[in-house]
């Protein structure tokens, strides 16, 4: 597929990258140990393909059943062999379903969704990825989700423990309006304590549109970013 919509998003995609490189290079990390998973919520399948056919491979959703219409879709048409991940909250009633197309979860946030995932994942026959979803917030911030830093080991160990997934680290959103730097520092400090008991647990997934270069800085290894690459959302998903 090549159109017009397709030069856009290989634009986007290619200001991105530069971005990644450029902040790579300040930080003295290698580009290919940052992964660039481009955040598709509230676009069309169609969109989704256009990527992979300018070598996207990782691809993040935030909504169930929006992100399975998508997988399903995208498999239909050929592009099989990409990595969903699943980038939102996830209702315990919704996580088998989840697991039965997402090879990551990174919005892992109590232990009940742990044991929910883990029973999809059993009975689809697959291993899910799971990262911990810290809160970077206040102790005091409404409304934001994530496990406080001080609550990742037991969420960690209940991943570890459980049939079907895979702990893989931590992901974190910076709070608003606030400066992200100190914030991925902290998360880069739960990342390394996490890493002491579970060592394989080696994934920081932080930075979006906004604050990237913080995040590669503070030492992330994927990204998530949606806007930079496919435009505005008309309605924030
Ligand atoms: C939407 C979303 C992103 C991407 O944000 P952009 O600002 O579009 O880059 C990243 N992470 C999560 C959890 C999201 O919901």
């Amino acid at each position: 597929m090549t159109d017009a919509r397709t030069d856009e998003l290989a634009a986007g995609l290619a200001t991105v990258r530069a971005r990644v490189e450029a902040a790579c290079a300040s930080a003295g990390r290698a580009p290919r140990d940052v992964t660039l998973v481009v955040v598709t919520k509230t676009y069309p399948a169609s969109d989704v393909l256009r990527l992979a056919d300018l070598g996207v491979r990782d691809i993040g959703e935030n909504r169930h059943p929006e992100a399975a219409e998508k997988a399903q879709a995208c498999a239909d048409a050929g592009a099989g062999d990409l990595t969903w991940h699943f980038v939102g909250a996830v209702q315990t009633n919704k996580a088998a379903a989840v697991a039965a197309y997402a090879s990551c979860v990174h919005s892992v946030d109590r232990v009940r969704l742990v044991r929910a995932l883990g029973k999809g994942a059993v009975r689809a026959g697959r291993e899910v990825g799971c990262l911990v979803q810290v809160s970077l917030d206040p102790p005091s911030a409404a409304g934001r989700s994530g496990v406080a830093p001080d609550g990742v080991e037991e969420v960690a160990a209940a991943v570890a423990g459980t049939e079907g997934l895979r702990l893989r680290g931590v992901m974190a959103i910076a709070p608003l309006g606030a400066d992200p730097a100190p914030a991925f520092a902290r998360l880069a400090d739960v990342a390394a304590g996490l890493r002491g008991d579970h060592p394989g647990a080696d994934v920081v997934s932080a930075g979006m549109t906004g604050d990237l270069e913080q995040a590669v800085a503070a030492g992330a290894t994927h990204l998530r970013v949606g806007r930079a690459i496919l435009g505005e959302r008309p309605s924030d998903g």
